[in-house]
């Protein structure tokens, strides 16, 4: 699948732009001649062609032939090239794991998926992980030494900057371990990004199908429990500590005083998550285990599964009529195993959100299902490992290195 959508990479220009890593930017946005970029940073043509020089140096720009002609000399136009190095996607959830190798425009080149409980711990695991990625490269006939970035997604909280699990609830062995050192003792060369899998699922979802038309979205994964990835001004919001959106333990009336798997009552996920909704479901007699049991149960035409269904969607939709008061998104996308492909959690999820938030809110607000469903996790790792690799800030550090290796060996 191509995750690269629409045209360039949904970058904003960036006006007075100087080094080659924002040169870069502009390129990927869709500024495709010398002149355009003389025009749009203010630079000189010569300054400007020394720029593009060193990205065709260093693999990430390519001369593609003629642009059109304005009456002298048609100009060379120039692209972003998407073959040099690849990223390495890896979305852990809490018994499975995706794997892919992406291009640069995060387009999937192979992938893999496995069973894996994450409760092996973080270093057999990554084992695990680096063991089929070797595989999957073998596959795409490319060296280990071509994986420039990877993405990790972790169904737990992850302070960001420290690619730090913290506090998981479900995944034994992990707390407080830093995870990009693990990757480094494999790929040493290679970005490593790590973040909440929710997170990577918003982010995948809003690349795919919302960067060139959205700023400000919000992703809810509905699944056992309950999370958000909050998309502001085009990027995640991960908040202070990496905390930001979690809405599942955000208490409603509605859940009077059920008891919450964080310790806590009336949780909106106590009630209404996958977990909750199933156990209901067997109380009554039905043979239900996880959500996808309970969605199974509802599209066979089941009454109680359904009704169980469209009342999760309205406590989740009074938990979120909350969320888009304080937030005025223009998409949420509802994605998660409870949500898989049916109407009725999403009709309840509308069904309270435009009663109770405020007419400006909704004005122009779209409620819709994922459409990557079970990709957008592994999509989201391949762009948060693309951004960082393609950063303005990383490409000038590596420009930087480069040259003075060439000065050093002159
Ligand atoms: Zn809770």
């Amino acid at each position: 699948m191509n995750a690269s959508g629409g045209t360039g990479s949904g970058l904003t220009p960036v006006p007075g732009a100087t080094s080659a890593g924002a040169v870069l930017q502009l390129v990927r946005s869709g500024i495709t001649t010398r002149s355009d970029l003389a025009r749009h940073t203010g630079m000189a043509r010569s300054t400007v062609s020394q720029r593009v020089d060193a990205l065709i140096r260093m693999g990430l720009v390519v001369e593609t032939g003629d642009g059109p002609s304005t009456g002298g000399r048609p100009p060379t136009r120039l692209a972003f090239n998407p073959d040099g190095g690849v990223v390495v996607a890896a979305d852990f959830g809490a018994t499975h794991c995706r794997l892919a190798i992406a291009d640069r425009t995060g387009k999937l080149l192979v992938e893999h998926a496995d069973e894996l409980d994450i409760g092996i711990g973080p270093d057999i695991a990554v084992e695990w992980a680096m063991e089929r990625v070797e595989k999957l490269m073998a596959r795409v006939a490319r060296p280990l030494a071509a994986i420039d970035g990877v993405g990790v997604g972790l169904p737990g909280p992850v302070e960001y900057a420290a690619g730090r699990v913290v506090n998981p609830p479900i995944m034994p062995g992990w707390d407080r371990v830093a995870v990009p050192p693990l990757f480094h003792a494999h790929l040493p060369n290679a970005a490593v990004l790590v973040d909440n899998d929710v997170n990577m699922m918003a982010l995948g979802e809003y690349w795919h199908s919302w960067r060139d038309t959205v700023d400000d979205m919000l992703f809810v994964k509905i699944g056992t429990g309950i999370g958000c990835g909050i998309i502001a001004r085009r990027g995640i919001l991960h908040g202070a500590q990496g905390a930001a959106g979690d809405l599942g333990h955000v208490q409603i009336p509605d859940a009077l005083d059920a008891l919450c798997t964080c310790g806590n009552r009336g949780c909106v996920e106590a009630v209404a998550g996958g977990g909750a909704v199933s156990a209901a479901l067997r109380a009554e007699g039905h043979d239900v285990h996880d959500a996808r049991d309970v969605v199974a149960l509802a599209r066979a035409g089941d009454p109680g599964a359904l009704n169980a269904l469209r009342t999760s969607g309205r406590l989740l939709g009074e938990v979120l009529a909350g969320a888009v008061n304080f937030f005025n998104p223009s998409v949420i996308v509802v994605g998660g195993d409870l949500a898989d492909g049916h109407e009725q959690l999403i009709a309840g999820v509308r069904e309270f959100v435009y009663r109770r938030s405020t007419a400006l809110a909704t004005r122009n607000l779209h409620i819709v299902h994922s459409r990557l469903g079970a990709d957008a996790g592994v999509v989201g790792c391949a762009v948060t490992a693309i951004e960082a690799v393609l950063s303005a800030d990383a490409v000038d550090a590596r420009l930087a290195r480069s040259e003075a290796t060439r000065g050093a060996t002159a």
